[in-house]
């Protein structure tokens, strides 16, 4: 079933460190072999040996109206027979800007880059050159990109000086990220009492999809925004996910708080590589060339990604329906899932905020990195094969949420509900001769 893609995937292994271009693709966590593809269309993937799948990543979320979505193919095409670079001003960066700003509420200015990564490390310098401040406050569990400041893990304490998790990440850059769990407003409070006058910015995802999929608690967000504002602290929320996913203006506008930096990726790009942060112009003036701060982009603004979200985006702000119909396929996968996880007695929680569903295979409620730890890794790795081989394409990680697209119809649904009823039996059959 997979000739071809073990074939691509030992070449590349020659050639790539690890064979891919971004970790988890590799199959790390899941094992087997990355499945390469070909070519996609609305909710469908092909991969290399002819094999079809329903997608439930979509390029990790911008495939919101699914893969190959007709005005965004014909945008790229026109803007790319235009000159795919000028490295000069062009008109749709201000168009994408005004309506971004339209989208997004208390969003006053705006600075396109070329990813999440970007749009993080560039957010948190911003934070660090407005407030004159050094450190920053991070979630357990909650992903920023590669940048440096945010390679880092907590130690056995919740609440200590971070360690780096990653070689190359110098002691001083871990020394100023302090970390605490995701949904734990004290921690926070704590960390800003004992760092007073030092904390520049506490960054977090305000939905986070990079453990699974984690609401806030009841007035989190808004807890941590008073605090914030008491201690002079920046509170930047990354959007990289669930900006224009959980609701056309972001986990903002759907929890009512506003952020006072806020940074995109994914989405904005359509599937381009796209990352923008922004905020009140009271902070962003200090962003070059207006202010001291320096960031620059020689591709920033790229005429063909700026086309392609400004496609979908366009769509996203004037069908609010679409916001609708995803609640309701999602909301129905995620009853139907529960139905046979409980026919089949395997334990399970599952967490969804919009188009964005995070299954656990485990009994206790999941809200924070350290209950996302519990969730049985080994039955993850089993259900996402089994969903594989038959033609479901789910994130190949126990800690990433699925994203649904709208692309993705009912009957599809319940194809992969029956799948996963397979799929289960299977899971529960082999338990037992092990047992
Ligand atoms: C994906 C992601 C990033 C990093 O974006 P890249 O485009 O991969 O650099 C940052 N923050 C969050 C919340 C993300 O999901």
């Amino acid at each position: 079933m997979f000739e071809k893609s073990q074939q691509l995937y030992q070449r590349a292994q020659l050639f790539i460190p690890g064979g891919v271009n971004s970790p988890v693709r590799a199959f790390k966590a899941v094992g087997g072999t990355p499945v390469f593809f070909e070519k996609a269309k609305g909710s469908l993937l092909y991969d290399a040996d002819g094999n079809t799948y329903i997608d439930y990543v979509g390029s990790w979320g911008p495939m919101l109206l699914g893969h190959a979505w007709p005005p965004v193919i014909e945008a790229v095409k026109k803007a790319a027979e235009k000159s795919t670079s000028f490295g000069a001003p062009t008109e749709v960066e201000i168009e994408l800007a005004e309506l971004i700003l339209d989208m997004v509420p208390g969003l006053e200015k705006i600075r396109m880059v070329n990813s999440g990564t970007e749009a993080c490390m560039s957010a948190i310098r911003v934070a660090r050159g407005y407030t004159e401040r050094d450190k920053i406050i991070k979630m357990e569990g909650c992903y920023h990109g590669h940048g440096d400041s945010f390679l880092i893990k907590a130690g056995s304490g919740a609440l200590t000086f971070g360690t780096p998790s990653s070689p190359g990440v110098t002691k001083g850059t871990a020394q100023d990220t302090l970390t605490t769990q995701y949904n734990d407003l004290e921690g926070v409070k704590k960390l800003l009492e004992e760092n007073e006058n030092e904390v520049a910015a506490v960054i977090l995802e305000p939905v986070p999809g990079n453990m699974g999929c984690i609401p806030p608690a009841e007035g989190y967000l808004k807890g941590l925004k008073e605090l914030c504002e008491k201690h002079g602290t920046l509170l930047i929320f990354d959007e990289v996910m669930s900006g224009f996913r959980v609701a056309p203006g972001g986990a903002q506008e759907l929890y009512g708080v506003e952020a006072d930096l806020v940074t995109f990726g994914k989405i904005i790009g359509a599937g381009l590589p796209v990352g923008a942060y922004g905020g009140k112009v009271e902070i962003m003036k200090v962003v070059s060339p207006q202010g001291p701060v320096y960031q620059a982009g020689t591709l920033s603004g790229n005429p063909l990604a700026m086309h392609a979200g400004l496609a979908l985006l366009t769509e996203l702000h004037k069908n609010r329906r679409i916001y609708d119909q995803l609640e309701q396929k999602t909301t129905h996968l995620e009853e139907w899932l529960h139905r046979v996880f409980k026919h089949h007695e395997i334990p399970h929680t599952m967490n969804r905020v919009g188009s964005m569903l995070g299954i656990f295979f485990c009994e206790d409620p999941v809200t924070d990195f350290e209950s996302a730890s519990k969730t049985d890794t080994e039955r993850f790795r089993q259900f996402f094969h089994g969903m594989l081989k038959r033609g479901v394409y789910l994130p190949p990680s126990a800690y990433e949420s699925l994203f649904l697209s709208n692309a993705i119809t009912m009957d599809q649904i319940d194809s992969t509900v029956s799948a996963a009823d397979d799929t289960a039996e299977e899971m529960v059959e082999s338990a037992k001769n092990e047992g």
